[in-house]
């Protein structure tokens, strides 16, 4: 089998593969982060002694830089809620409010807490910490209704996830064929099958031009590039000027294959959306670009199992299962969550005996980085994110894009090379979070996690278990 890596490293003539590590480097905020708490100094009171300087190690409180014999308004973002500062203070003089501003960001599923950690996250590349301790529930919907076995957590690697053991995050986009075939001189009959390997198991889904402009559609180039990903995008509401990043870009092909020729032509993987007519499409993709992967994207559908069969039995790379923006599957009874739909998918494949032939991908609801591997424990190879990476970049999710100039974050405006390393921090932070959850499972790559229900708990089957004798 042929593999290459979409940032150039190979194995060939090594006796041990090439770490993969994200290089990240501080990208700061245009605008003041909004944080939970809220500071309130009480300049009537207050003696300017400077006491809760001393006390949060967090540097929320900080004296006037134009006069140093006054305090400065508190940078209240950074405040971890320990109360210290509000205990010490000789004169009582300062008290914290859930801040508002926060309490109105995101909604219900891109909470203000998957927000802000995601911004701090993109600024600087590092896994939050929560100083002060995680006070919320421990189940919830959707993916909150799953959890981890890092029960390997006990019996940590030798020296650290980031020592001497290698943990594989890559992923190979494309069919891997059951058998081989040689002819009788003993040589692999017909064409090794074509593979691309990514060193991380995300991909950049599209952003439309019209609606964040060209500032944004180059960060996500130089973004994916770096990282040595795809990108999504389309190729009828391209600017020419990005072509030269073509190479690690999925142009997504409409009814039109002729007009999308150049794109094609120049693409490692081209994705069509599922129609009765896939098949005619994904020969002629084949006749354009014979190298290229094609990859098939549908929504959860009632009949999705039975289309996914027929695209894995057929000579579809990768097939690409799309979920809503909060992660759910609207079109099939009920709305299942995106962790549902994909299990069930996968194990219709399984029991098929077609799995291991195809590539699947999910997207929607990858709101965080735990989400990752979830969705990959739930049937997925790899996922396809571009909300988390709008956050990353100081987006509010206030949902007032439509209309690209009412943007209060001006995001159109930014500058790639800074949007780029947000996006480049944002997925180090999610690397090693996932490196953290795979040696916590004494698992060594993030293929193996494919599939393996047995290392995740599940809320409701849980509660059924423990429960259900109670109260019958
Ligand atoms: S409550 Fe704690 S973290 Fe917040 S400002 Fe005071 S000392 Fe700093
Ligand atoms: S309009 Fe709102 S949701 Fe859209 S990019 Fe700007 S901040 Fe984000």
């Amino acid at each position: 089998m042929e593999v290459t890596s979409m940032n150039g490293w190979s194995t060939a003539g090594r006796t041990r593969p090439v770490r993969y590590s994200i290089e990240t480097s501080c990208a700061l905020p245009r605008y003041t982060p909004v944080g939970r708490f809220r500071v309130l100094r009480h300049e009537k009171t207050c003696i300017n002694c400077g006491r809760c300087i001393k006390e949060c190690i967090y540097d929320v409180h900080r004296r006037k830089p134009e006069d140093p014999r006054l305090m400065d308004e508190p940078l209240s973002h950074l405040c971890k809620n320990c109360f210290r500062c509000i205990q010490q203070c000789p004169t009582r003089s300062l008290s914290k409010i859930l801040n508002p501003e926060y309490l109105r960001l995101g909604d219900e599923y891109w909470t203000p807490e998957i927000i802000t950690s995601t911004w701090l996250q993109a600024e600087t590349g590092r896994i939050p910490v929560f100083g002060a301790g995680y006070r919320g529930p421990f189940s919830g919907p959707g993916f909150d209704s799953m959890w981890t076995d890092m029960s390997e957590i006990v019996r940590p690697t030798r020296d650290g996830i980031h020592g001497r053991e290698y943990i594989h995050t890559g992923i190979d986009l494309g069919r891997k064929p059951d058998h081989l075939e040689f002819d009788g001189a003993g040589n692999l009959a017909g064409l090794p099958a074509r593979v691309v390997h990514l060193p991380i198991p995300v991909l950049f889904g599209a952003f439309p031009v019209d609606l964040y402009g060209t500032k944004v559609a180059e960060a996500v180039c130089l973004a994916a590039r770096s990282l040595g990903t795809f990108f999504a995008f389309d190729p009828g509401n391209w600017p020419s000027l990005l072509n030269r990043y073509s190479s690690s870009g999925v142009p997504r092909i409409g009814d039109d294959l002729e007009k999308a020729r150049a794109s094609i032509q120049g693409a490692a993987m081209v994705e069509i959306p599922f129609s009765k007519d896939w098949g005619k499409k994904l020969e002629q993709i084949r006749k354009i670009n014979p190298d290229a992967l094609v990859s098939v994207a549908l929504p959860f559908t009632p009949d999705a199992d039975t289309a996914v069969e027929a695209l894995a039995a057929g000579s579809a790379d990768v097939i690409h299962l799309m979920a809503d923006r909060h992660g759910r599957a609207p079109l099939l009874p009920g709305s299942p969550f995106l962790k549902d739909a994909l299990q069930w998918i996968h194990l219709h494949l399984v029991e098929k005996r077609i799995r291991d032939e195809v590539t699947l991908l999910a997207s929607g609801g990858i709101a965080a980085a735990e989400h990752v591997p979830k969705a990959i424990i739930s049937g997925a190879d790899g996922v396809v994110i571009t909300y988390p990476l709008l956050i990353g970049l100081e987006c509010l999710a206030c949902r007032e894009c439509s209309l690209p100039d009412t943007c209060p974050r001006e995001i159109r405006h930014i500058d790639p090379d800074w949007g780029a390393t947000r996006m480049i921090n944002l997925m180090a932070a999610w690397q090693n979070q996932l490196l953290e959850v795979l040696g916590a499972m004494g698992l060594r790559e993030v293929r193996r996690l494919r599939g393996e229900t047995g290392r995740a708990l599940y809320f409701d089957q849980l509660e059924r278990e423990v429960f259900q004798e109670e109260f019958r």
